[in-house]
């Protein structure tokens, strides 16, 4: 319980950094200051911007819906306990 507890509070604590950080992507490929590629995986055109790290906003990689989704089932950034680097 009280493990699950500790994830869970980290996890929402990480998440309003998930939110800008995704608001600050929408307004940079607005003005053009980012622009995007391809799926970094098999090359697809339609990509969603996916965040490593949500401290640096822009610092993103490209991904299409599936291997979005894909990454997001193994959990990279759903409990980013692994890293360890969330101040
Ligand atoms: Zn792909
Ligand atoms: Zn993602």
């Amino acid at each position: 319980m009280l493990k699950s507890d500790t994830r869970q509070t980290h996890w929402r604590r990480a998440n309003p950094l998930k939110y800008s950080a995704h608001l600050a992507v929408q307004q940079a490929l607005n003005s053009g200051k980012l622009i995007k590629g391809l799926c970094e995986v098999c090359g697809a055109a339609t990509v969603d911007a996916h965040h490593d790290r949500y401290d640096q906003p822009l610092n993103v990689r490209w991904l299409c819906r599936r291997h979005h989704v894909k990454l997001h089932h193994f959990g990279e950034d759903m409990f980013p306990i692994g890293r360890g680097e969330t101040p």
